[in-house]
């Protein structure tokens, strides 16, 4: 097996294709090599080794440690150097890099090979002892840190005592010598704490370094990364080892992070930062702010400090070239990682930039424009759950704002919640469900599970490219980081804004598109589909086969599922229809009723209600089907609780508590959901549904006379599960149906239906589709009655199971495609076999979620319905399995 390719020198056994072996890193490392572009030589350790690693006990391959010796001679070859060998110094970075990229893995030692002697030839080569000391004690604490387990903060401490004690502020002004001094400190600090001592040989430091990336697959933070976002164990991270370069080596010296476009708006235009005479992470760590690469965005931030247009031209416009050259061999917008050692530029990673909801509709719809890809590539460049952040508000502009500080845009939206101050706390409190803003001074990987659980994150600290920044436009959560002119006190659990000081539990709201932070909350403007996103939609109605409905029963969800491009209403839940008002007081009396003719009374009294709604979804919706299920949940729902409930509802209808009581004890099941509901309410009362029935179709006649273009109601019995339940309330429908019609002298086009929800249904679908003209299924009770799992009690243990790795996902979020699914497969088949033209669709929640979406186009479904926040996601996700 081949566990090592090696790169540089403008050749490399590896190349893009490659990721899965040697990892996103490794694998753009090689392509950029093989493209001629000025790499560091180095060389990639496979995924495959640290797969071996983990199968062996954590071990080796035999023949690991010679590859990598043979690949470090080959980087000496190219740079005329040697590992270890201080007459002619080699030393290397070691990374990892996983096939995806993921924060919360070992990230980065640099300096490796540096020791006690080489420490000297490194002064001696750079003509710069400082440097070198400087160098030395970055090593110490960097590999302490990842590597030996020892906390970066211990050589900190020892740091601020060193300055305290020579009177500094600054790192920069300690001298070579007092560097040597704190190297001395720092040595000792280590065999203190570890009771051995820092290691000097080379060969044994790059064992080290390769062992911690391959153990940091499976650290805590990396675990929780990859269930979040769903990266299989199996993958492995590769190691990258390559020669340094040297961003520290002076004033003609930098490093910086850059993105070909820009990762928050998708504005064509260079966007990165860079601090000059720095390393590495310097940039990201967020402890020097960092100034703009071109003089277009230094203007637009209205910085003062120069650009590296500016300071450095030469190198500047050789990193513009290459930037172009990748976006263009990449078609997608690259993020890129460079040092410029004295004055010449090298590459040290390109990669698919991460970027917000908004970017990715910009840039695909621009790159389509372009002629760089296709629409169809432009339409499966998005990810549909990312179309959630557009869908939600944003401040109205002319709300009243008291802003308390402006800090960067980092990643767009509005959000308001109470102050917290660590991610455990806002974990605690998103459980309890309370909405909260993570107030960090800078987050670190350690936070991600309070940025998930926060509705924002604000750092007082850190540019665009921070890791809250990075971290929130993935999650997809609004951020305002660097917000400097804030103080946040930990301890006292304080923020201090402008003379005010907000506690923990203090409402504010922080706007990620403008990056102000305001105090309290703020009146917020529901999002609109146009621009970019209206572009991107068009296409992905072309190209999807599946119909997008909505459930809906209100006419301001159904309005706003229509402005969002639903085509129609998937599932009209009418018992939502009876809580307001009057309504409860009318279907209490129904319920209570003794005899058919009272309930007949009462009902007389919901008929034109429940009509007036009818009109006005189906004016809403003219032209468009409209499904409308019958009264589902069981009676008791409807009924007072409490003592005190009962007590004011029997007031206002003029019968005693104890009537009411009685009743209400007498409609008590153990399992409601398995007990007196759906089409089993029909066959007890069928005057339910004959009004229910006669209010749809009154309502069918009127509004299409009104609109001119009548809706074609498709009528829903739910919870079927035998043929002859189905044909029991059919029957009763297309009564009505033929009274209505002779009343009126109007002909009604209409379907009757079901809901295939039940797994009895899903196996005779073949005998139900005999009187069912549609199916819809209710993948929500599906998934309950197949699983055998209550969905109103799942949550107090299905989060067990996903985390002993029982189930990967909730099945009642992301569709269980081999059973439940199995079961719509089978109910799709045997449904056509009987009637070819049965429709078919889905409406529970699934019906808004990608990968579930996936699986309707895959069995041939007609449409989808989900609620009208999701619309836009359904009809992309529609568009991405069609193509
Ligand atoms: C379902 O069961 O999937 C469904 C859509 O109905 P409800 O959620 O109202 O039970
Ligand atoms: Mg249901």
């Amino acid at each position: 097996t081949k566990w090592v390719y090696r790169f540089g020198d403008g050749a490399a056994e590896g190349r893009s294709s490659d990721r899965d072996l040697l990892g996103g890193k490794g694998a753009n490392l090689a392509e950029m090599c093989s493209l001629g572009l000025p790499v560091p030589p180095g060389f990639t350790i496979t995924t495959a080794a640290c797969n071996w690693f983990y199968a062996n006990g954590r071990s080796y391959p035999e023949t690991l440690e010679a590859d990598v010796r043979t690949a470090l001679d080959h980087v000496g070859a190219i740079t005329g150097r040697r590992f270890g060998d201080p007459e002619s110094l080699l030393l290397v970075s070691v990374r990892s890099g996983a096939r995806a990229s993921m924060p919360g893995m070992m990230d980065t030692v640099l300096n490796l090979g540096l020791n006690d002697v080489t420490v000297e030839a490194l002064a001696v080569d750079a003509g710069d002892a400082r440097f070198a000391y400087d160098s030395y004690r970055r090593f110490i604490t960097m590999y302490s840190d990842v590597v030996l387990g020892l906390d970066h903060e211990v050589f900190e401490e020892l740091l601020e005592e060193e300055k305290a004690r020579l009177g500094y502020e600054l790192d920069t002004e300690f001298t070579a010598v007092q560097w040597q001094d704190v190297i001395v400190l720092y040595k000792a600090k280590v065999e203190e704490e570890l009771g051995r001592s820092f290691p000097q040989d080379p060969h044994e430091q790059l064992w080290g370094a390769i062992g911690a990336v391959f153990q940091s697959w499976m650290n805590h933070r990396a675990i929780t990364y990859r269930r979040l976002h769903d990266i299989p164990e199996s993958w492995g991270t590769a190691v990258n080892v390559q020669a340094m370069v040297f961003g520290n080596m002076g004033d003609t010296s930098a490093t910086g992070v850059a993105f070909t476009r820009n990762p928050s708006t998708g504005e064509k235009m260079l966007y990165g930062e860079f601090l000059v005479n720095a390393q590495g992470e310097d940039v990201v760590a967020g402890i020097r702010t960092p100034q703009n690469i071109t003089e277009a965005a230094r203007i637009a931030a209205g910085s003062d400090k120069p650009s590296l247009q500016k300071l450095m031209p030469e190198a500047f416009n050789t990193f513009v070239a290459i930037s172009n050259r990748l976006e263009q061999h990449y078609r997608d917008m690259q993020d890129l990682e460079f040092t410029i050692e004295r004055g010449k530029l090298w590459m040290l990673q390109t990669r698919s930039g991460k970027r917000t909801a908004k970017a990715a509709l910009k840039i695909a719809a621009e790159m389509a424009g372009e002629g760089l890809i296709t629409k169809d590539e432009a339409i499966c460049r998005i990810d549909p759950s990312s179309l959630d952040q557009l869908l939600h508000p944003t401040i109205d502009p002319k709300a009243q704002r008291e802003v308390i500080a402006v800090g960067l845009p980092a990643s767009p939206g509005a959000a308001t919640g109470e102050i917290v101050f660590s991610s455990d706390e806002a974990e605690e409190l998103k459980s309890a469900g309370r909405k909260v803003i993570l107030v960090r001074i800078e987050t670190s990987p350690e936070d991600i599970h309070g940025m998930h659980a926060s509705e924002g994150i604000l750092t007082t600290r850190g540019g665009m490219t921070s890791h809250a920044a990075v971290v929130a436009r993935g999650m997809g959560k609004p951020c305002v980081s660097g917000a400097g002119s804030l103080r946040v006190d930990y301890r006292a659990g304080t923020l201090m804004a402008m003379g005010h000081t907000f506690r923990k539990g203090d409402i504010i709201t922080i706007d990620g598109s403008s990056g102000q932070v305001l105090k309290g909350s703020v009146p917020m403007l529901q999002p609109e589909l146009s621009g970019d996103f209206a572009a991107i939609m068009e296409w992905a109605d072309v190209a999807r086969r599946m119909k997008v409905r909505t459930n809906a029963e209100t006419p301001a969800d159904a309005r706003m599922a229509r402005s969002f491009g639903a085509e129609g209403i998937g599932l009209c839940r009418t018992e939502h229809m009876f809580f307001d008002g009057d309504r409860i007081v009318a279907m209490r009396e129904m319920i209570l009723a003794d005899t058919e003719k009272d309930r007949r009374t009462a009902l007389a009294k919901l008929l034109p209600m429940q009509r007036s709604d009818f009109i006005e979804l189906f004016e809403i919706m003219a032209g468009l089907p409209v499904t409308i299920r019958l009264l589902d949940p069981p009676l008791h729902e409807f009924l007072p609780k409490t003592e005190e409930e009962i007590a004011e509802v029997a007031g206002a209808m003029n019968v005693s508590a104890d009537k009411l009581r009685q009743r209400t004890e007498a409609l008590h099941e153990f399992n409601p959901m398995l007990g007196h509901r759906g089409c089993r309410l029909a066959v007890s009362y069928p005057e339910i549904a004959e009004m229910q029935a006669r209010a749809i179709f009154e309502a069918a006649v009127e509004a299409g006379k009104k609109t001119g273009s009548p809706v074609v109601p498709e009528v829903m019995v739910p919870l079927v599960g035998l043929m002859k339940e189905l044909d029991y309330v059919k029957a009763r429908i297309d009564a009505v149906a033929k009274s209505v019609m002779q009343e009126t002298g109007v002909n009604i086009d209409y379907l009757v239906g079901t809901m295939i929800e039940l797994p009895r249904a899903a196996i005779r679908a073949h005998v139900i589709a005999e009187a069912a003209e549609f199916f819809s299924f209710g993948t929500n009770d599906l998934t309950q009655t197949t699983f055998g799992i209550s969905r109103d009690d799942a949550a107090s243990f299905l989060e067990t199971y996903r985390q002993k790795g029982i189930i990967e996902q909730d099945p009642f979020v992301s569709l269980d495609i081999e059973g439940v699914g199995e079961l719509v497969k089978i109910a799709a088949e045997k449904g056509r076999a009987t009637r070819p033209d049965i429709k078919l669709g889905i409406c529970g929640e699934h019906g808004g979620d990608p990968a579930s979406i996936r699986f309707c186009e895959s069995v041939g479904l007609d449409y989808v319905s989900c609620s009208p926040f999701r619309v836009p996601i359904a009809r992309l996700a529609a568009a991405q399995a069609a193509v």
